[in-house]
């Protein structure tokens, strides 16, 4: 199973971008040690992050952000333009009987909260929150569509639950409008997106982003394809950089009280050990020698 990004144009000058995210999800899921409910919604978020990166222009970044007075408390995607996708859920351990329906993740976010995306093209931000309504990614993102970015766009997400496999597949597909789009083409396919898309996950156990856009919309052309992998930007030099920032003297304090330490990142979950060594140097760096 490959995951990827597909965009096709269809009739109405609507455009369709589609992910499958099941690889990178279950990537997620073994490096944050995450139980089931963390890890489908930690899912959805990836998909909708990948959504949101794939309108971008390319070399820019977005966040998708959640945050929910539910027990899940949020989660973080931070998603380029190119596919690739790292993220975290703030309560990695949650696992609860959901129900059915679309309600059914509201146990997890709660009541209230709000989802918010960060925009990053290089030069500027541009960040805007809605607050949560719908209690579900796909259903608060549209109304961050309608809200927010004002316009036009349908978005559904959904996380297939196979016998043996939680994340079966994870995938999402977001219509919108270009400009002189048919509108009301958008809200007729919007009324059973959700529906059709879940369909299709069960008619195709190995999911793959074209396969799932020629069931949707038959005939539809991709325009744009490409892969989409969990993958962090952090290195040791980048570790050793902040460490630098903190200055001497509280390099000497981890010196003295604890003579190493460990940096984990928050996006992968990579833990890097700081040796007593690597401090030396890194105080050395600061003009600081030890004695001997
Ligand atoms: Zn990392």
């Amino acid at each position: 199973m490959a995951d990827g990004v597909v965009r096709a144009l269809i009739e109405g000058n609507l455009l369709v971008s589609l992910t499958v995210v099941t690889e990178a999800a279950r990537e997620a899921r073994a490096r944050h040690k995450l139980q089931s409910v963390s890890a489908s919604l930690l899912g959805q978020g990836l998909a909708g992050g990948v959504l949101l990166g794939s309108l971008q222009k390319s070399e820019s970044r977005i966040n998708l952000q959640v945050e929910c007075d539910g027990p899940l408390a949020g989660f973080f995607v931070d998603a380029t333009a190119g596919g690739d996708c790292r993220g975290y859920a703030k309560n990695p351990g949650l696992e609860i009987e959901l129900g059915e329906g679309p309600f059914r993740w509201r146990a997890a976010l709660g009541n209230s909260g709000f989802l918010s995306v960060l925009r990053d093209v290089g030069e500027e931000f541009y960040r805007s929150s809605v607050q949560l309504e719908a209690m579900s990614v796909a259903g608060d993102l549209d109304r961050y569509f309608a809200i927010s970015d004002q316009v036009p766009t349908r978005v559904a997400i959904d996380v297939r639950h196979d016998a043996a496999e939680v994340l079966g597949a994870v995938a999402g597909v977001l219509v919108q409008s270009l400009p002189q789009g048919d509108v009301k083409a958008l809200e007729t396919i919007g009324q059973t997106l959700s529906t059709r898309l879940t369909q299709a996950l069960q008619h195709q156990p190995e999911a793959t982003p074209l396969g799932l856009l020629a069931e949707l919309f038959p005939g539809a052309e991709p325009t744009i394809e490409y892969p989409v992998a969990f993958r962090c930007t952090c290195s040791r030099e980048r570790v050793m950089r902040t460490m630098l920032s903190l200055g001497a003297a509280e390099l000497q304090d981890i010196v003295d009280t604890m003579g190493s330490t460990a940096v984990t990142c928050q996006f992968c979950a990579t833990k890097r050990e700081i040796t007593l060594g690597d401090l030396f140097d890194l105080l050395a760096q600061l003009g600081v020698t030890q004695p001997n």
